[in-house]
């Protein structure tokens, strides 16, 4: 049996280096990908071999950076529902629009996937801390499958972070050290520290195997499809990983053989208002320029300082895409859209999916019949703070019949709610 994964590549000049820790070429810093002989894997995998697979994204294992003979470290991350929704679909005019429901995740959030490929690679390469610099959901991530595997686990914050999000982290009993600053500023600190410390950062040293477990959000997507490329997918993006490894992902699909090419799925993205720094240089067709307050309630997206920024401008351009962003007030009214519609209810992030929808569909981007696929990657318990004040309860009555019917009458349609 012949070698499936060959090295580490760098997107920008191409040099090789073997697998190991380290992220960053040695010739121009620039990112490193794991590079795979897709002939190889070409001969291992097959529609039907994936579909008798586990269900959790190592049905993909073939082209996922883990040695054979590892074991992953899995709590049943992935083969999330894909959703067609009928009824925001009829609102923007979209007859075959699906959303990808990452909420259903072990930790409630896609990086559950990234994660579960990272702690696998580390702990097969003899480490025994994962770590991270995080927005939040990669810190509930790390810490839930740091427990998993009875490995330690060192989880860097902004300190204002959402109480659900430090509480949803703290639980599992990890080192959770909390900044002052921004995300930016603790992934500064996660960058000092991966010299001077034996650990696996997933978004750092790790961060090309790491990244790896985004591709499954695509492959699932194209999988539920009934091995159909869609025409388009929105995807938020926060330092634009998610957003790259998707155009990887289906690159990979033609090139193994899985779907017909040549693929035409165009790559939107979507981002806050309050840190779009992506947007911004996909509008003004200037380098991406960091932001260096972000102010959104989209915290989960809020990175100042992208590091995939230039490579989605790229995509996005090469597929027909564009990168759309959204105000606070449009994110937290498609937060509610979404809930009131589809009975799915996201974190801030998938309000920023919905909102780019909407915009685009304003816009006339889509004739109808087209299959458009926005992922939705967080669930709403984790950002529930952000919809506080937003559409007032009823007052209480008593529990008694009469109380109700001077409340609500009884008609036999259900009342309709305030506001
Ligand atoms: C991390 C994250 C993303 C995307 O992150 P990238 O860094 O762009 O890969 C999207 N949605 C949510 C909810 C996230 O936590
Ligand atoms: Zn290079």
């Amino acid at each position: 049996m012949s070698e499936r994964i060959l090295s580490l590549r760098c997107r920008a000049c191409g040099a090789t280096t073997p697998i190991a820790a380290q992220h960053a070429c040695d010739e121009c810093f620039g990112p490193l990908e794991v590079a795979y002989d897709y002939a190889e894997i070409a001969r291992r995998v097959s529609r039907s071999a994936i579909e008798a697979g586990p269900p959790s994204i190592w049905r993909y294992r073939d082209l996922l950076p883990l040695d054979d003979g590892l074991e992953p470290i899995t709590l049943g991350e992935g083969l999330s529902p894909l959703v067609h929704a009928r009824n925001l679909g009829e609102l923007l005019g979209l007859r075959h629009l699906y959303l990808k429901n990452d909420t259903q995740n072990p930790t409630g959030s896609f990086k559950d996937r990234v994660v579960s490929v990272a702690a696998s690679w580390a702990r097969g390469h003899g480490f025994d801390t994962i770590a991270c610099a995080s927005t939040g959901n990669l810190a509930n991530a790390v810490a839930a499958y740091a427990a998993h595997a009875g490995l330690h686990a060192v989880v860097v914050i902004p300190a204002d972070l959402e109480a659900a999000k430090i509480a949803a982290t703290a639980v599992y009993g990890p080192t959770l050290v909390r900044v002052t600053g921004t995300y930016d500023d603790a992934n500064r600190l996660g960058s000092e520290l991966v010299d001077e410390v034996p650990w696996a950062f997933c978004n750092i040293n790790v961060r090309p195997f790491y990244s790896e477990g985004s591709k499954t959000l695509t492959y699932e997507t194209v999988e539920q499809l009934g091995w159909r490329l869609p025409d388009e997918i929105v995807i938020p993006i926060a330092s634009g990983s998610q957003f790259v490894k998707a155009d990887k992902a289906i690159r990979e699909l033609v090139e193994i053989g899985l779907v017909d090419g040549p693929a035409r799925t165009r790559l939107t993205g979507a981002q806050a208002a309050g840190c779009g720094p992506v947007a911004a240089a996909f509008r003004t067709g200037q380098p991406v320029t960091p932001v260096r307050s972000p102010e959104t309630v989209a915290r989960s997206l809020a990175i100042g300082n992208p590091s995939d920024g230039e490579d989605v401008i790229r995509a996005a351009r090469r597929t027909g895409g564009v990168v759309e962003s959204a105000g606070d007030e449009e994110i937290l009214d498609s937060v509610e859209l979404l809930a009131r519609t589809e009975g799915i209810f996201a974190e801030t992030a998938g309000g920023v999916t919905v909102s780019v929808l909407r915009r685009l569909a304003a816009q006339g981007r889509w004739r109808g019949d087209e299959t458009v696929v926005a992922y939705i990657t967080g669930h709403g318990l984790k950002t529930a703070e952000a919809l506080d004040g937003r559409g007032g309860l009823d007052e209480p009555i008593a529990p008694s019949l009469r109380a109700f019917a001077e409340r609500y009458g009884l008609a036999h349609a259900a009342p309709v709610p305030h506001g």
